[in-house]
């Protein structure tokens, strides 16, 4: 798949952006949109199925041009790909994957994440990997990455839909979008509970100035009490 097209193919979850948007866009610009409006140091987490389904000029231009904190987690090592140029295959295959992954990830300034899904091979549709991935421990992975990156976006490879066309891409897509809605959820809660702690803050701060201005009206009545004694 050429950049391009994963551009369009790829789909942008903002978790945090000016005006504390929510909101499901897609393409380079409006991800170039909502990178520009982070008030803080941005994170990028790109999710994908397999070690080269991620965009490496993406990750490149949002880390080195962009000085935005980039990550990408595939769910597989791509044990279950083809190996041209070797012999190894299975697990050893993704050694070598996993090694290629890390490698690109220096060059491009991001940080690498796995699942621990295994790449059983070619499956048509979702539900089919799903007769071989344990949803609830590949999703709780997926989430365990969100949590520990904090990504204000995430750029989900590929749209969950059979457009996708391999099974581990359309579940990569489901995932993402799992994670995202978890995570947003999530943020709303604790922004909800920051502003109820902060008006608890506010008033028991306005209570205790109001308690030290008594206490120092009471001094002060104290002092001109001695002084009209003297
Ligand atoms: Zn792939």
């Amino acid at each position: 798949m050429t950049r391009a097209m994963r551009l369009v193919a790829a789909t942008i979850l903002v978790l945090a952006a000016p005006r504390l948007l929510s909101a499901q866009e897609r393409g380079a610009v409006a991800l170039g949109e909502a990178v520009a409006g982070l008030d803080v140091t941005g994170r990028v987490l790109m999710i994908g199925a397999h070690p080269d389904d991620e965009d490496t000029q993406l990750l490149t231009w949002l880390a080195r041009g962009k000085n935005v904190e980039t990550a990408y987690l595939s769910l597989t090592r791509g044990d279950g790909g083809q190996n041209l140029i070797g012999n190894e295959l299975g697990p050893l295959l993704g050694m070598i994957r996993t090694e290629e992954l890390l490698a690109a990830r220096r060059l491009d300034g991001g940080r690498q994440f796995f699942t621990r899904a295994y790449d059983f091979g070619f499956s048509k549709t979702a539900e089919e990997t799903y007769t071989h991935w344990a949803k609830d421990s590949i999703l709780r992975d997926v989430v365990t990455v969100v949590r520990a990156f904090r990504p204000q976006i995430i750029v989900a490879v590929f749209s969950g839909t059979p457009r996708d066309g391999h099974g581990h891409h359309q579940v990569s897509g489901l995932l993402a979008r799992e994670a995202f809605m978890r995570r947003r959820t999530r943020c709303a809660s604790h922004a909800r509970r920051r502003v109820g702690w902060g008006r608890g803050r506010r008033r028991s701060s306005t209570a205790r100035s109001g308690s030290t201005r008594r206490r120092r009206r009471s001094r002060s009545m104290s002092a001109s009490s001695v002084r009209s004694a003297e």
